[in-house]
């Protein structure tokens, strides 16, 4: 983040507005609305300047700008044609520590003016931080459409009720877990229609009997690694957590998208490298739900595919904890995807099979008569160690030896690289390649479909 974004408050503050003409006038009509104490420092205005500062009661200096205008001033933004000037403006704030704004010059400026979605008291600023004004203002659109109409008004009615409800409800957690409650049933509807009074009424009523925290567990799939793939109901639930157990395939990117005061808790696991042992997360997700907490259990693409989410979720049954479960787009469909390969293909293959490539001592149980079938597609979680051993047992079991294999690691990122060879080369070509997990390995005919089917990087 590049500036820190701050709403100032300018009430009754003198604030100067170097320019007469229309770009001065936006930036002078936008403090009026935010009630500051307008100062217009130009040699001539446009008339809509002259009417602003004649209904808004601002002072007028009709002169070329001098330092002295920006005594006391709490800040300046300076909108000429005159980049002599604007650069006088900039350097004269500087030196006395008023925060300045030169319009369309952000290297004078230490402050630049956000594209604003307005439904006071609900402000929504938005910076590009002078990369592209344009992309801001369409931006704001989008967040203008998104916002309800009378969001203004609950906002309003939420902020005449904050201080009784405080009164009635003094602690903390479970007041926030009261206006959640009312920000997500029927209520803001109620306002939304215009029915204010009622809205009113029943938040009152609801203040009477306020809800005692109950601790639930979301167990959540958050899919490959792309933040696109995660799910609507996935979102819905990262925002609502109190608290994030995630693991290592849960990308960066993601974790981004969590509800910021959220405490997150890292339980691994990388192979072999457990940081925390699956029967601690299983205790620990017991344990902080009792405490009244909302945890979320967030896992690399879907929780039921290789996840150990059943073990989880049995042991939250067995202690009589409430739970739910959300599918996520899992690593084969997301990577296949994202690498240009069907799974399945009318021509090519009628089934696709989910198969754990984790070598164990003595190999890997698999079934290798089954697998080394035509018109089926193989696809190997945790297999990269273990694919020396699976090209061999598929060659062995008399696969075709040039049946094309791609492997694909950190699918779905920016970081996707994928590696394409026969089942005889595949070895060989990944460790040219530096291929490292976590990586899907995908075996059958509909590998060869990527040659014209890539899409992505
Ligand atoms: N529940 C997960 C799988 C967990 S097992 C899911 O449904 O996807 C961990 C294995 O998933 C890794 O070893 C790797 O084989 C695979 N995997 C997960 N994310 C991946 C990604 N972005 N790219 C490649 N492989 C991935």
């Amino acid at each position: 983040m590049e500036r820190l974004p701050l709403f100032l408050d300018v009430q009754a503050q003198r604030c100067v507005v170097i320019g007469g003409g229309e770009v001065a006038l936006r930036k002078a009509t936008l403090l009026v609305r935010a009630g500051a104490r307008l100062h217009v420092v130009a040699p001539e205005l446009c008339d809509e300047m002259a009417s602003l500062c004649e209904e808004s009661d601002a002072l007028l200096c009709r002169t070329e700008f001098h330092e002295c205008c920006l005594q006391g001033a709490t800040l300046a933004i300076a909108a000429t044609d005159s980049l002599e000037v604007n650069t006088a403006v900039s350097l004269a704030a500087r030196a006395r520590g008023i925060p300045v704004n030169v319009v369309d010059q952000p290297e004078l400026c230490t402050f630049i003016v956000p594209a604003i979605v307005d439904r006071s008291p609900i402000v929504v600023a938005i910076s590009s931080g002078g990369a592209s004004p344009i992309l801001a203002r369409s931006i704001k659109g989008l967040i203008d459409s998104l916002l309800p109409a009378r969001v203004d008004r609950l906002a309003a009615l939420l902020r005449e009720l904050r201080d009784s409800i405080k009164a009635k409800i003094p602690r903390f957690e479970q007041r926030t877990r009261f206006w959640e409650k009312i920000l997500e049933g029927d209520i803001p509807e109620l306002v939304y229609s215009g029915k204010e009074q009622q809205a009113r009424e029943r938040i009152e009523e609801e203040a009477r009997r306020p809800p005692r925290a109950k601790g639930e567990v979301y167990l959540v799939g958050a899919g490959p690694g792309d933040p696109e793939l995660l799910t609507l109901k996935a979102l819905r639930l990262m925002h609502k957590a109190d608290v994030v157990l995630y693991d290592r395939l849960v990308s960066e990117a993601i974790l981004l998208k969590l509800r910021p005061d959220a405490d997150k808790v890292f339980v691994g696991k990388a192979r072999a490298d457990h940081a925390v042992p699956q029967e601690g997360i299983n205790e620990m997700l017991v344990r902080l739900a009792r405490e009244g907490k909302r945890v979320l259990r967030l896992k690399g693409g879907d929780p039921f595919i290789f996840g150990r989410g059943g073990e989880e979720i049995e042991t939250l049954a067995a202690a009589g904890i409430s739970f739910q479960v959300v599918p996520g787009i899992t690593a084969a469909s997301g990577c296949a995807t994202y690498a240009g390969i069907p799974l399945t293909h009318r021509d090519y293959s009628q089934s696709v099979r989910f198969l754990t490539g984790h070598i164990r001592e003595g190999g890997v149980p698999l079934n290798w008569e089954l697998l080394v079938r035509e018109q089926q597609t193989l696809a190997f979680y945790m297999g990269l160690s273990g694919l020396e051993v699976i090209a061999r047992q598929l060659l062995e079991h008399s696969m075709d030896s040039s049946m094309p294999v791609a492997v694909i690691e950190q699918g779905t990122t920016r970081e996707q690289k994928v590696c394409v060879a026969s089942l005889e080369d595949i070895v060989t070509r990944v460790a040219a390649e530096g291929i490292q997990p976590p990586t899907l390995i995908i075996v059958g005919r509909v590998v060869a479909l990527r040659d014209k089917l890539n899409w992505f990087g």
